[in-house]
């Protein structure tokens, strides 16, 4: 009897508390719902610590900012650079609040600042054409460097990041504007002359059209046609011996047809004069003229030496009309 007793309290109280956990759960649910029928859940969007709006959908919003500040809203955009970006909280709020996540994210994008990627076709380092692309630029510089011109060699391009756009060229308009022609070398035109040793002399005084100037003054050491014991043969030309180093001129105007070594000439300098005249200058010790120079009379061709087969310091001059040497003092000292 007792035991029953005790049975029945228990199960009597357990009921109780099972109703009022009920009504304790379902009075919740109701104050839920009656706060969900007013608020809504929102957040409350900052821009640099000031408040700017709500917004629901937050991750909506910041995918449309990771975008824009990836691909910019215009062509060639490299990156956009934003000041500040936003900051959410989350709040309940009345429902009728008005979110603004358009307002917010152009709010957002005039903070921003767009940097444009393209390419500047180089001349030097003078930017001379705008391309947007990469391709092109190398399109430029590949078409310039086939067509030969002149200017290939400066010619580079760079990536250019930049808060304005410029005006863009084509390819082609740009490689017309850039093209230089290439300037044709002058080639000093080199006329060498056979150089004639012949013993071909001739004692006779022909008339060549020429007056001659002394290249050098100083004592006449051999004569023309004369034997020596030193030399072969005959002698074709005059020695005038001077101290090393005696400027030697030109006995006329003419052009340098040879200016180096010759045998037992030495250091030999002939000038031609045309119509088949030559003067030979032997024996040098510093030649100052090279081939295909023009000289006028007086004109310093060489300096006195002892080069080649000499036992002193003198000039060996020659006169030699076509090959056949000439008395040089039928017509100088
Ligand atoms: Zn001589």
């Amino acid at each position: 009897m007792f035991k029953i007793n005790i049975l029945k309290r228990i199960t009597t109280r357990f009921r109780t508390y099972l109703k009022l956990i009920s009504l304790i759960g379902i009075a919740c649910a109701l104050i839920l719902a009656a706060i969900f029928l007013v608020y809504k859940p929102i957040y409350s969007v900052t821009l640099n610590g000031e408040f700017v709006g709500y917004i629901e959908d937050k991750t909506g919003l910041q995918k449309k900012i990771n975008e824009y500040i990836k691909y910019g809203t215009d062509n060639n955009v490299a990156f956009v650079e934003l000041e500040e970006l936003p900051e959410y909280h989350f709040c309940l709020h009345k429902k009728d609040v008005e979110t603004s996540d358009e307002e917010i994210f152009n709010m957002i994008k005039e903070k921003g600042t767009t940097y444009y990627r393209y390419y500047a076709v180089l001349l030097a380092t003078e930017p001379k054409a705008y391309v947007p692309t990469y391709e092109d630029a190398e399109q430029i510089v590949e078409g310039l460097k086939n067509k030969g011109s002149a200017n290939q060699e400066k010619l580079t391009y760079v990536e250019v990041h930049d808060t304005e756009l410029k005006d863009f060229t084509t390819v082609d308009t740009a490689i017309s504007d850039l093209y230089e022609k290439p300037v044709e070398k002058v080639v000093k035109k080199v006329t060498t002359a056979k150089v004639y040793t012949s013993q071909k002399i001739s004692n006779e005084k022909k008339e060549l059209g020429i007056s001659f100037a002394k290249p050098i003054s100083g004592t006449i050491t051999s004569r023309f046609a004369t034997k020596s014991r030193v030399r072969s043969g005959i002698h074709t030309g005059l020695d005038i011996a001077a101290p090393k180093g005696t400027p030697i001129k030109a006995a006329a105007g003419g052009t340098v047809t040879h200016a180096g070594w010759k045998g037992s000439l030495g250091n030999l300098v002939i000038v031609s004069h045309g119509n088949g005249i030559q003067t030979y200058y032997g024996h040098c010790s510093e030649i100052c003229v090279s081939v295909g120079d023009k000289v006028s009379q007086g004109d310093i061709v060489a300096k006195v030496g002892s080069t080649g087969n000499s036992t002193g310091n003198h000039l060996h001059l020659e006169i030699r009309l076509n090959g056949v040497a000439l008395n040089p003092q039928n017509y100088l000292y």
